[in-house]
């Protein structure tokens, strides 16, 4: 680029551009990250729901079951004290002791029932506790999720005010941009935003780590525009490094 032998430019702007741009690169990110907090909070609150709701059916599931036993224990028990009627008019030996040996089953089948109830209304307990758990759970979130919409809100809007303070000294910089690099100063910083600038780091390029020619260094020296002739970035030298 022969233009730019001729292009003096002070390392101190560049510098100072790059600082801005760094800037405004993480003002972007930090902004972008606002919707993505929210969204994740509320995915939390999704998670919430969806538990509280499969507790509640584990629940109802558990007491429908519970219900069906006490009904079969119930007709059983009915059916025991037909059998024990039944009994008084039996019409012989044989069909008193079949008639016994059935009340005797009966009875054995419902004493394990009793004990499965007993087990179920148990579990209930449980899963009921587990249901209450899940609404406070729910509860906790989206007072949670409420609290942090407020904060992500509040901190979206401080950021986007401090990249519009950013922008408008950007854009007073890069009033001090000599005229003749403009062009290529606005191409660059629009396609590659902070990567458009990089200071030399010992004899090579901050932004890509390409070895520059002594040339390249002297003329650097010199406060002449030069850029990297790998990645294209306008370099500088950093402040504690300038030799004037
Ligand atoms: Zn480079």
């Amino acid at each position: 680029m022969p233009a730019d032998n001729r292009i003096e430019i002070h390392p101190s702007l560049l510098q100072k551009l790059h600082r801005i741009h760094r800037q405004i690169t993480d003002l972007h990110g930090q902004i972008a990250r606002c919707p993505r907090q929210i969204q994740a909070g509320s995915n939390l609150v999704q998670e919430g729901e969806e538990q509280k709701t499969a507790a509640q059916a584990s629940h109802k599931a558990a007491v429908l079951a519970c219900d069906a036993k006490q009904l079969q224990l119930q007709s059983r028990e009915d059916k025991i004290r037909d059998l024990e009627a039944k009994l008084k008019t039996a019409a012989s030996n044989r069909e008193f002791s079949l008639l016994k040996e059935q009340i005797a089953a009966d009875q054995q089948a419902n004493e394990v029932l009793s004990d499965e109830i007993l087990e179920g209304l148990e579990y209930i307990d449980e899963l009921s506790q587990n249901v209450q758990d899940a609404v406070q759970k729910v509860e906790r979130l989206q007072s949670e999720q409420t609290e942090r919409v407020g904060e992500v809100e509040k901190r979206q809007a401080e950021l986007e005010t401090e990249l519009e303070r950013v922008n408008q000294e950007l854009a007073e910089t890069e009033k001090n941009v000599p005229s003749t690099a403009m062009d290529d100063y606005r191409r660059i910083t629009e396609a590659r935003g902070e990567d458009a600038l990089a200071p030399v780091d010992g004899e090579s390029c901050g932004g890509c780590y390409q070895i520059l020619t002594t040339q390249l260094i002297d003329r650097l020296r010199m406060s002449l525009l030069i850029r990297c002739p790998n990645c294209n970035a306008f370099l500088y030298s950093p402040e504690d490094r300038q030799v004037r």
